[in-house]
């Protein structure tokens, strides 16, 4: 007993501390830190109360040691031998984890589904209900606001659970933790599904908080958990869900309009004209420094610079009547930049790696470097 007791606390102290950390994380996120960014995803304009978050955070103090009490019941009390969780990972086969823990959600959902409907009855709201519906607008604090009542009715689905579905104990807590962040994710108060979601069949079978807000605000409809099947069969989801679930996609992610991919498609071309004009680099160059006029063009995909006219009449009159290649190797990297090729330099009489890149139509920087030497040469077209 004494053991049980010391069980309890721990689980208290571990759900209560789940709950602050948990709930603390994206609350600051998205309602201190980022409101402003994710205004669009905010499924209800305002706010909750202060008044309000500290209400649910007291109930949902008191849900967590009822959960606590519940878990230490099924998982540490004698109770646990009449149960089917086990321990050894051998006494089933491996696939049934990911398969018992899919059940498990199913019959959660089946069971909360029924046990909501049970108590939105007028008869049984004020005493089971009532105070989780105080938040008509909620926060992801509300996430375990209950009544006392509903929190034990909550926690014994562990009881169900532990009594018809083998469950490993692992594949419990992995049930028990994924189920605690579903429920907060249905209280953010922010949708935050992504794109593709709503055009995949998940979205056909799975809730979002859209799905659980709508049944805060307009208090009838949308009684499931995680699913959507049993508000499709009993005819309870909220008509409009989908059409205010699209409100909120669109506004997240805007759809452009014919209108704006055609100016943008225009802003491209604007900006791509000038560079088709000046991606040219072939044709007659001359050094203005030196008067000397190279001649640029492509041979078996490389470009190729050889000297036509001399511009040092002592010195380049050499050259030019050699034919001087004074650039070779050139390759096009991008719209105004040819790269990696030789070019030689008069001064150094040597071949060293150069570039050239086109200032605009008619203008370029050729570059040439050797070692920690480079020399850059501006070039005008002449044709
Ligand atoms: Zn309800
Ligand atoms: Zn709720």
């Amino acid at each position: 007993m004494e053991t049980f007791f010391t069980i309890l606390g721990i689980a208290t102290i571990f759900l209560i501390a789940r709950y602050f950390v948990f709930i603390s994380i994206p609350f600051v996120y998205f309602y201190k830190l980022f409101p402003k960014k994710y205004a669009p995803n905010k499924i209800q304009s305002k706010n909750a109360s202060t008044e309000q978050i500290h209400s649910e955070i007291k109930h949902s103090i008191i849900s967590s040691i009822a959960f606590a009490l519940v878990g230490a019941f099924v998982s540490f009390s004698p109770f646990k031998n009449y149960t089917l969780i086990y321990s050894d990972i051998e006494k089933y086969s491996f696939w049934w984890i990911p398969v018992s823990l899919l059940i498990a959600f199913v019959i959660h959902d089946t069971y909360f589904y029924w046990m909501h409907r049970t108590f939105h009855h007028p008869k049984l709201f004020k005493i089971t209900h009532l105070i989780h519906h105080k938040s008509t607008n909620p926060s992801p604090w509300a996430s375990y606001s209950f009544n006392i009542t509903e929190a034990f009715a909550e926690a014994f689905v562990l009881v169900i659970l532990a009594c018809i579905l083998p469950m490993h104990r692992v594949t419990l807590f992995v049930f028990a933790f994924s189920s605690f962040l579903i429920n907060v994710y249905g209280h953010l108060g922010y949708e935050i599904a992504p794109k593709w979601f709503r055009n995949s069949f998940l979205f056909k079978i799975m809730n979002t908080a859209v799905y659980h807000n709508m049944h805060h605000s307009k208090f009838k409809g949308n009684y499931s958990l995680y699913f959507r099947f049993w508000d499709r069969i009993m005819k309870t989801e909220i008509p409009n869900y989908e059409q205010v679930y699209d409100e909120i996609q669109e506004k997240r992610f805007p759809q452009k309009t014919q209108n704006q991919y055609s100016s943008k498609a225009a802003i491209i071309l604007l900006l791509l004209i000038p560079s088709i004009c000046i991606s040219q680099i072939e044709g007659k160059w001359i050094d203005k420094a030196t008067g000397a006029v190279v001649q640029i063009y492509k041979e078996e995909g490389k470009y190729i610079g050889r000297v036509i006219k001399a511009g040092n009449p002592n010195e380049d009159k050499k050259l030019e009547g050699k034919k001087l290649i004074i650039l070779k190797n050139f390759e096009q990297k991008s719209i105004n930049k040819w790269c990696c090729g030789d070019i030689f330099l008069p001064r150094m009489k040597i071949y060293a790696k150069g570039n050239i890149t086109l200032l605009n139509a008619s203008m370029a920087k050729v570059t040439g470097r050797y070692l920690a030497f480079s020399q850059s040469f501006i070039w005008h077209k002449i044709e």
